[in-house]
């Protein structure tokens, strides 16, 4: 018996570096995994490439119509989804002087709209229900602010207030809703950056090394288990000691 069978998991993002690792983890234990992609083509192969079975869905997260499409069609194939887990982000750095409005507009849209759009097609099943988890991938510097990055520390800051507010109202439905803080993480992304630089980032984590997608994953799957009923409206670090408040 996983501690996830019969539950549906929507990971949106989950053809990513941290997304794939939290799929991966939930459907380990037992969750049935819906998973939402910009570029079908890639996501085929993503598919292809896993060892667990997946249903990817065509849906822009910034986009709500889009979002109230996914629900329609994971409700019609599937059934009343019981975790999403808001994963999907993209950065868009630049200093504060050189950060233009569309640089500005893509991040909140995709890191923070998203987190309301998706969210707004599923709470009322899992309220229904008298069953839900939502977890909101946030990240450090969100916590605490990063150079050049206006735009997703605003994001990122902006979603553990929405964490905050809708635990509030879903908690007596059996609903919690938490965020994860992840640090850096050694996913593509990360190990493209020049060694020099990256080792510059190392000697700034107090455990010595970069996080694992899969550290991040068991902290998520924990979240969506029964056992972690009573942790709602918390927003977890997963930093390795970078920073502590
Ligand atoms: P990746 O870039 O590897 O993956 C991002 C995923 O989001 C991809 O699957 C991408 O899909 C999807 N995505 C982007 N925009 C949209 C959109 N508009 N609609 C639907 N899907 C979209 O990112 P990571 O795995 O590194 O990061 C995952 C999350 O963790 C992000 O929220 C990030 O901010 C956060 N984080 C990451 C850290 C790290 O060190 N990597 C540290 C702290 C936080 P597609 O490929 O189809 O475009």
């Amino acid at each position: 018996m996983g501690k996830l069978d019969n539950k549906i998991a929507l990971v949106t993002g989950g053809t990513g570096g941290i997304g794939t690792a939290i799929c991966q983890r939930l459907a380990d234990d037992g969750a049935q995994i819906v998973t939402t992609s910009l570029n079908q083509e890639k996501a085929v192969m993503w598919k292809d490439n896993q060892n667990f079975d997946s249903t990817i869905i065509a849906c822009d997260v910034s986009n709500y119509d889009d979002c109230q499409s996914l629900k329609d069609k994971i409700e019609k194939d599937l059934g009343v989804v019981d975790i999403v887990v808001n994963n999907a982000g993209i950065t868009r750095d630049g200093s504060f002087r050189k950060m233009d409005a569309d640089k500005w507009s893509q991040v909140i849209t995709t890191n923070l709209n998203s987190v309301f759009n998706v969210s707004h097609q599923f709470v009322n099943g899992m309220t229904e229900k008298g069953y839900g988890r939502i977890v909101n991938i946030s990240s450090i510097n969100g916590q605490k602010g990063q150079f050049g990055q206006t735009n997703y520390s605003a994001a990122k800051a902006g979603i553990h207030g929405f964490t905050m507010a809708l635990a509030q109202e879903v908690a007596r439905k059996g609903v919690t809703v938490n965020t994860v803080s992840p640090g850096y993480i050694a996913t593509e992304m990360v190990m493209a950056v020049a060694e020099e630089i990256r080792n510059q980032i190392i000697a700034q984590i107090p455990i010595g090394r970069l996080g694992e997608p899969k550290e991040i994953a068991a902290l998520v799957a924990f979240l969506c288990s029964d056992e972690a009923g009573l942790i709602t409206g918390a927003n977890l670090a997963a930093n390795g000691g970078q920073h502590m408040h």
